[in-house]
């Protein structure tokens, strides 16, 4: 088998064989310093590995994207399994890492810095960490802070980023002339896809200058909208306290006539958090995310759903992501055109949008008294510490990073696939963002646990949201109820 480690320009790239085998490597140092030195690992002498049975992943050992496939059929794409490798191409002494955080908050962050700081120093003696602090202008605005296993001993208790963070201002030269300077030559950079976008630049500037310089990002998005990995830091934690939000709009709906309440999450372009506090909570009626279109008026719209849970319940709860519904607001508001310093596009608060229509119409149009509470709790979800799981998570993606960039990799990012970490390749979470496929089965489930419409009954509404595939099938359900 013809092993291809490298995809940089393409992400996909086959092999001789017709199995359908594919790897998606990640780049090296030695690809373009085929001269530098390696020497023995120093985990096999370190407390920690020394009773490990296979203390170094094997070159071969690959983890598979796909972990459901048919006999015979292509066995898809694969990458290289994370985890320390028999040799290293830094001398402990010699290494000089730098830790960096951008983009919006997340639980998690400071257990990722924590972790890099810890691991460097527990398992290869690396004692020279920097954190550059206000994210990416900060290597050329801001001093550095030298970070001890004892500076960040306790920060993973608390929420948002230790080094604190910022959108905008990534200049690729400046910052390479400012790692060149510092003499810096490992860089942990934690952010989303506008970070892991800047990662990508300063890693082809450090290769065309032929640094000795790894780059590597570890996926930083509370939305869970990173391609390829199976959950991103933070997720989990932000799903648990969305449902005190959900709970306290469940009590404030039900102990009033005709309540409704009504909770705005996270998920920008994706539903996941809004999807997974819903089917965690089951007092959910209705969740709205911004891959499924919704429509309000009419039949088997959206007030005609309140309206029957009113008749029902007495009471009715929604859950809505940030992103749903974005092109109605933009119709109505003419508004949502603006973007942040990162260029992001700045989206309109369907929250509050959404309130007014059903205030408006249950008062105005069905002369109906209703009690409406809106909570926004998106804030004080970001700004929490991560949970248990979460912290165990970023522990091992911070070792998978540290191990990594030991072992000379460069221009990769970490993350579990199919619960197995890996290296992947930076391109592949920046070109595709995860979102909730409603042709998959978890929005079905979701649907089959609220019992909400599933506003695909109107097909005039649908034009032009989805890809072809999903509305050729759209078109053939002819779905009357759900
Ligand atoms: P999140 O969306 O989860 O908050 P993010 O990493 O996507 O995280 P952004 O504010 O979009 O957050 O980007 C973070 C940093 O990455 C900013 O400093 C921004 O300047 C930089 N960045 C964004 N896009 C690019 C790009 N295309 N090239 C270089 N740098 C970029
Ligand atoms: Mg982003």
């Amino acid at each position: 088998r013809r092993l291809i480690m490298r995809s940089q320009s393409s992400t996909v790239i086959n092999d001789d064989d017709d199995d359908g085998f594919i790897i998606q490597g990640v780049p090296h140092l030695t690809d373009f310093l085929p001269d530098l030195p390696s020497y023995p690992n120093p985990l096999k002498k370190s407390q920690a590995y020394a009773i490990v049975k296979n203390t170094f992943v094997s070159p071969k050992d690959l983890v598979a994207e796909n972990n459901i496939i048919q006999k015979g059929s292509p066995r898809g794409v694969h990458f290289m399994r994370a985890g320390p490798r028999e040799k290293v191409y830094f001398l402990p002494e010699k290494v000089r890492a730098c830790i960096v955080t951008c983009g919006g908050l997340c639980p998690g962050i400071n257990t990722v810095i924590r972790e890099i700081v810890c691991g460097l120093s527990n398992m290869y003696s690396v004692d020279d960490v920097l954190g550059i602090q206000g994210g990416y202008r900060g290597f050329y605005s801001h001093n550095t802070v030298h970070l001890t296993p004892k500076v960040v001993n306790d920060i993973h208790k608390r929420g948002g980023t230790f080094l604190q963070t910022s959108r905008g201002g990534h200049d690729t030269k400046k910052i390479v002339d400012n790692i060149q300077d510092r003499g810096i030559n490992q860089v942990y950079i934690i952010g989303g896809d506008g970070t892991h976008k800047g990662a990508a630049a300063i890693y082809k500037e450090v290769e065309s200058r032929g640094l000795q310089v790894s780059v590597v990002g570890i996926p930083k998005t509370i939305d869970n909208d990173i391609a390829v990995i199976d959950k991103s830091f933070g997720f989990d934690t932000a799903v648990e306290e969305a449902q005190r939000a959900i709970n306290a709009a469940h009590v404030e709906a039900e102990c009033v006539e005709n309540g409704v309440g009504i909770v705005k999450l996270m998920g920008r372009y994706s539903g996941f958090i809004a999807m997974f506090a819903t089917l965690a909570n089951g007092d959910v009626d209705c969740c709205l995310i911004p891959e499924s279109p919704f429509y309000l008026e009419g039949q088997g719209g959206l007030f005609e759903y309140i309206e029957q849970r009113l008749k029902e319940n007495g009471h009715v709860l929604i859950v809505l992501a940030e992103g749903a519904g974005q092109e109605y607001i933009a119709q109505s508001m003419k508004a949502g055109n603006g973007t942040d310093a990162s260029g992001n596009r700045l989206l309109s608060d369907v929250g509050l949008w959404l309130t007014q229509k059903v205030k408006d119409h249950f008062t105005n149009v069905r002369k109906m008294t209703i009690n409406l509470k809106y909570i926004d709790p998106t804030y004080m979800i970001r700004a929490i510490p991560s949970n248990a799981y979460d912290n165990i998570y970023c522990t091992l993606l911070a070792q998978s990073a540290v191990h990594g960039t030991m072992a000379g990799f460069t221009g990769f990012t970490v993350g579990p696939v199919n619960s197995r970490f890996a290296y992947i390749p930076i391109n592949r979470v920046t070109e595709t963002q995860n979102i909730v496929k409603l042709t998959d089965r978890m929005w079905a489930r979701l649907l089959a646990s609220t019992n909400q419409p599933s506003f695909l009954g109107k097909p005039e509404y649908l034009q032009g949201k989805f890809d072809k595939e999903t509305m050729d099938i759209i078109n053939r359900m002819q779905i009357t109820s759900i």
